[in-house]
């Protein structure tokens, strides 16, 4: 029973600890890119292509803040 109780509190801390690096970090780089907004295409090598994955900006929205975003606008669709 007690160590039911550490495995929760250990991932609750984990949980929050995440949710907080998605408030102050939202954005990570696209994994596509690197960051950059293009990439170089796989067949011609020496051709730029933008990044459709990021359009362009060379961010993702991290997986927690989408899920976030999606909440609240459930939420306000309420
Ligand atoms: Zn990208």
């Amino acid at each position: 029973m007690r160590g039911t109780l550490t495995a929760t509190g250990i991932l609750l801390v984990v949980l929050l600890g995440y949710a907080a690096s998605c408030i102050v970090r939202p954005f990570r780089d696209c994994w596509l890119c690197d960051g950059k907004g293009h990439h170089r295409s796989k067949r011609k090598r020496k051709l730029s292509r933008p990044c459709g994955w990021c359009d362009r900006t060379g961010k993702r929205l991290r997986f927690g803040r989408r899920a976030w975003n999606k909440a609240r606008e459930k939420y306000r669709a309420a």
